[in-house]
């Protein structure tokens, strides 16, 4: 058996930062975190592309002493904890004494520091498995730590690395989690010597939100009914109409330290149940504090996910003042309002900020709303050419239909006399006959609930989910208009409407670069933003497809936004079909809507010519089926 040795602690350090540090953003969390520790009330970070190149944090706070500034590079060096005890009473960030040595080991990282009362200060180099001597040298009172070639000696991890917009964007993310419960430090953010973050020191968790995020965002949010319980739950949520595509928008902090648990989350899930369609998220800052000893922080490396002694009393809790503070709030969307009850809510809102401004917009959105309410669209909202099926072998399109796909719902040329009655109603005296005129009859199909669309097929009828159809069938006629027929590659472009008065949504600095880098991939969807302010971008071309079927842009972009931040792929054909879906969802007729036989029959047409007509692009069947078979069982007729 080989011999057991003690590693040497460069090796260690090593090892150690292989869990604690896995990208750029976990070395500027880990510096962040003890620039808080230090007291500072400013922190200045910069970063060169995108942290591989350069990490630089300088803060204000207590900086070291030459002895301590010798130690804080050591392996479990640390002088926040100093025995088992404090394990379980833990309050500063940091307490593991393991960041700085292990980001020692894995790059060239430099600290110079200088404590407010010293004359002088002192620095330190290190680099992979050496060390060198503290130096006395000129500081400002506070810290600065460098870190240079981040994984130079490591090139698996190296290797993992993404793009500069992808480690810069979770660099971003590391750095608003650490601003949003620490609003009375500021900070500052630089990207390549760019400023992409400027937050002032602030009284409030509510200010600090709105820097980051922006008014829109921050002036729907409800605040949590403070309860004074075993468990402390405070914060914002949004409300159900300020609900987005993906949860980046959530947000929990136990006792100041933003956490990741599927407790909380499932907790939030569960008071919006009912409020928002199921694939949204809300938009929710929940601050959870309680004793530390009933809770275990030191179960992963980077202290992400915790343990709770009693889960169920914290869900519990949590749920109670979610659903109080959401019963308690004004529900009902602002844009459905009457014009009476808008004008209470502009009122109600206008004590918040800039009274005037939001009053104009408000009764400038009321007047449009009423506008186009007053002038009801003549036309359908929604038609399909009738185009021939398309045929592989020429032959008439009636037949090569059928052939394809019997159980799709069928518009009747020529139906059997029997089914020409429409379902569900009496059977007129003459409707045996054959119709007299060669034109196609209305199809016998009735829309119930206004959701489910009945017809009669070849041996039996069809339900249809007047959606889940209309979903695909919008997906299918973009795919093709975007690749081609049978994606033959012809690259086109949905087409597009400029705007008239361009609509701003709030954004963050890394959701302006994810837009920078998608550029052209919008485009192609008929999607134009442009800057239009440091956290501001305004929609200036939006696809046509979705401006005719009514679909906000505003919020379009922002589900956009999401979707491109949220996607795990970087295959552009692969993120162009998850917008497209989008698209195709956002522009369907919804469930609820009810449909003219107009459009009823325009989409029964639109299913004829459709591939793939019996699921939605999501995977959901579109349509059911009863045989008459089926039917004569059920109704005991064999
Ligand atoms: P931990 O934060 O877990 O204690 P670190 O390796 O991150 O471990 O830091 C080691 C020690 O170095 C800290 O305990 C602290 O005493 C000192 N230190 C690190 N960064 C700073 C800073 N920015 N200002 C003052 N002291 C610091
Ligand atoms: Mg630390």
């Amino acid at each position: 058996m080989a011999e057991i040795r003690v590693l040497p602690t460069h090796l260690v350090n090593k090892i150690a930062a292989g869990e604690v540090v896995e990208r750029p953003a976990s070395v500027v969390k880990e510096l962040i975190e003890n620039a808080i520790d230090a007291g500072a009330t400013r922190i200045d970070v910069s970063v060169e592309d995108g942290g591989r190149k350069l990490i630089a944090v300088t803060d204000d706070g207590c900086g070291m002493s030459a002895e301590d500034l010798a130690l804080a590079l050591a392996s479990h060096a640390t002088s926040k904890l100093t025995s088992v005890d404090d394990l379980l009473g833990i309050s500063t960030m940091g307490f593991r004494g393991e960041a700085l040595a292990s980001v020692g080991s894995i790059s060239h990282a430099h600290i110079r520091t200088r404590r407010r009362d010293d004359d002088g200060g002192c620095e330190v180099s290190a680099s992979g498995d050496t060390i060198e001597a503290v130096r006395p040298c000129a500081a400002a009172p506070g810290t600065t730590v460098t870190v240079r070639d981040l994984f130079f000696n490591t090139p698996a991890r190296r290797k993992f690395l993404r793009t500069v917009n992808t480690e810069m964007g979770h660099v971003t993310e590391r750095l608003i989690r650490l601003a949003i419960p620490h609003p009375t430090v500021a900070f500052t953010l630089r990207h390549n010597g760019r400023e992409v973050q400027n937050l002032p020191a602030v009284e409030t968790t509510g200010a600090r939100i709105r820097d980051l995020f922006g008014d829109k965002l921050s002036e729907g949010l409800l605040p949590i009914a403070p309860r004074e319980r075993e468990v402390g739950v405070a914060g914002l949520i949004g409300r159900p109409e300020a609900a987005r595509g993906s949860g980046k928008w959530e947000y929990f902090f136990l006792n100041g330290r933003y956490i990741r648990d599927r407790l909380i989350a499932h907790a939030l899930r569960e008071a919006y149940r009912g409020l928002i369609d199921p694939g949204q998220f809300p938009v929710a800052f929940i601050f959870i504090e309680m004793d530390p000893e009933e809770v275990d922080v030191n179960v992963h490396p980077t202290k992400i996910e915790v343990r709770f002694r009693n889960g169920q009393l914290v869900h519990g809790e949590l749920l109670a003042a979610l659903k109080d503070t959401l019963n308690k709030a004004n529900l009902v969307p602002r844009a459905s309002l009457g014009t009476e009850a808008s004008g209470r809510t502009v009122s109600a809102d206008a004590s918040e900020s800039d009274p005037a401004g939001e009053q104009r917009r408000d009764s400038l959105r009321q007047a449009l709303a009423d506008f186009f309410k007053a002038t009801p669209p003549t036309q359908p909202r929604f038609s399909f050419p009738e185009r021939p099926a398309r045929t592989h072998h020429g032959e008439p399109p009636e037949r090569a239909r059928s052939a394809r796909d019997d159980d799709r719902p069928r518009v009747p040329q020529a139906p059997p006399s029997r089914f020409t009655a429409p379902v569900g109603e009496p059977a007129p005296a003459g409707a045996r006959l054959e119709p007299p005129s060669p034109s196609p009859s209305p199809p016998p199909a009735i829309q119930i609930h206004d959701s489910y669309i009945v017809t009669a097929c070849e041996d039996g009828l069809v339900i249809i989910d007047q959606h889940a159809l209309h979903e695909r069938v919008l997906y299918n006629e973009l795919k093709e208009r975007l690749t081609g027929p049978e994606g033959t590659g012809a690259g086109g472009r949905l087409t597009a409407q400029r705007m008239l008065i361009p609509e701003t949504i709030e954004v963050t600095a890394a959701e302006t670069s994810l837009l920078e880098s998608n550029v052209e991939l919008l485009s192609r969807l008929g999607i134009e933003v442009a800057a239009f302010g440091p956290t501001t971008v305004a929609v200036q071309q939006f696809p046509s497809i979705l401006a005719e079927h009514g679909v906000p842009p505003g919020r379009f972009i922002r589900e956009t936004i999401d979707k491109l931040s949220e996607d795990a792929t970087t295959d552009p054909e692969r993120v162009l079909e998850d917008l497209l879906e989008m698209m195709a969802c956002r522009a369907a007729v919804k469930a609820g809507d009810a449909l003219s036989p107009e459009e009823i029959e325009s989409l029964l047409r639109g299913s004829e010519t459709t591939e793939k007509a019996s699921s939605c692009p999501h995977g959901r069947p579109t349509t059911l089926k009863l045989t008459l078979r089926e039917l004569e069982k059920q109704f005991k007729r064999t």
